[in-house]
């Protein structure tokens, strides 16, 4: 079992998250502790409603917890203010959706370089340029999104990820909008940046394939953790995920 330890470099404790629909309560999360280990691929599965999107959000800062802990980076995430939580996303965190999120007026050169020109730090040149090189993109840079393919979309929010080296990329459902050879390449990338840039990775998938490109496989139902899978271990990933599915 994956330790909770200093390694972490977001780490949720007794996390609770609790949404209220007319007179119900759902206990979207219901004492979540869990911890992601730097310059590690992490997948969080499971079951639709299991809670994977509302852990991502608390763990990205981009929701609060109604109770317990988020660090992330060092940062104690509860109790902030929504200012210093978006400083927190925009200084510590990347996104990867499922709906790549580009500005269509913007090219794909002036999308990679936004975050950090917004934040007020320079562009890694030597970065960007490899970047464009590993994911492929140096033909397409002049591009507007709506000129690219859903992949080489996909691939242009990966190097806007990247280069402005967050502590961690929260990916959700990264795949879902593409067939399944981008969607293989896009996995592929991710873990080659684990690899070979040391970046930390966590990715929300409900498709055990996906899920099997991490290093580690969370497996939430019903707001709990109820499998924690270590792929080099050759355990069975959609077992893990799917067993939990059909009892979920
Ligand atoms: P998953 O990402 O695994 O599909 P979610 O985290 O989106 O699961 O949802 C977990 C549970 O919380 C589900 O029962 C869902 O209906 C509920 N939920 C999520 N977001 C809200 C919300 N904004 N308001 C009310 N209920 C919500």
């Amino acid at each position: 079992m994956p330790a909770t330890d200093g390694e972490n470099i977001a780490s949720a404790v007794a996390l609770v998250k609790h949404y209220r629909q007319g007179e119900a309560h759902v206990r979207a999360l219901d004492g979540v502790t869990v911890g992601f280990t730097r310059a590690r691929f992490t997948a969080v599965s499971g079951p639709s409603g299991s809670g994977k999107s509302t852990l991502m959000h608390c763990l990205a800062g981009l929701d609060s917890a109604t109770s317990g802990q988020v660090v992330l980076d060092g940062t104690e995430l509860t109790g902030l203010s929504d200012r210093a939580l978006t400083r927190v996303r925009r200084d510590k965190v990347g996104f990867l959706f499922q709906s790549f999120n580009l500005l269509p007026q913007l090219s794909a050169l002036e999308n990679i370089a936004l975050p950090v020109t917004m934040a007020g730090r320079r562009l890694d040149h030597d970065l960007l340029d490899h970047l464009v090189g590993v994911l492929g993109i140096g033909d397409r840079l002049a591009h507007r999104p709506g000129e690219l393919s859903g992949g080489q979309q996909q691939r242009v929010a990966l190097a806007r990820a990247l280069v402005a080296r967050p502590a961690v990329i929260f990916a959700d459902e990264p795949t879902g909008n593409l067939d399944s050879r981008s969607g293989t390449e896009v996995l592929d990338l991710l873990r080659r940046s684990v690899r070979d840039l040391g970046q930390t990775v966590v990715m929300v998938t409900h498709d055990p394939h996906a899920a099997a490109y991490a290093d580690r496989v969370v497996v939430l139902a019903d707001g709990r953790i109820v499998n924690d899978v270590d792929t080099a271990s050759g355990a069975d990933v959609t077992r893990a995920v799917q067993v939990v599915g059909r009892a979920g």
